[in-house]
């Protein structure tokens, strides 16, 4: 039996694993709203700064914070900026009722 191991040219750190797996973000000159639009419209998590998340109307796209998960920290969907205190909002069709 063989294993299909593909071996780039460029061997790869566990770091530089961790960087190409990072979402993209919005790229510069787009407007966030435009940037959260898309999110939502394909259903997919947004997480938001304090500052941010008073300007994304959640019921207008269904959308729903997590009661076990009230805290998330990473890059803001709206700013860009790096928040420890941000919300993780996912779309209702997405939240388990248990
Ligand atoms: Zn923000």
């Amino acid at each position: 039996m063989t294993f299909a191991i593909v071996k780039s040219e460029k061997e790869y750190s566990p770091r530089d694993r961790l960087i190409a797996g990072l979402a993209p973000g919005r790229r510069s000159g787009r407007l966030p709203g435009g940037h959260i639009d898309d999110r939502a419209a394909l259903r997919k998590a947004i997480s938001l700064c304090s500052d941010c998340l008073p300007k994304f109307n959640r019921e207008a796209y269904d959308y729903t914070g997590k009661p076990n998960l009230p805290l998330v920290r990473g890059r803001c969907d709206g700013c860009m900026a790096y928040s420890p205190h941000m919300r993780l909002l996912v779309h209702h069709s997405l939240v388990s009722n248990m």
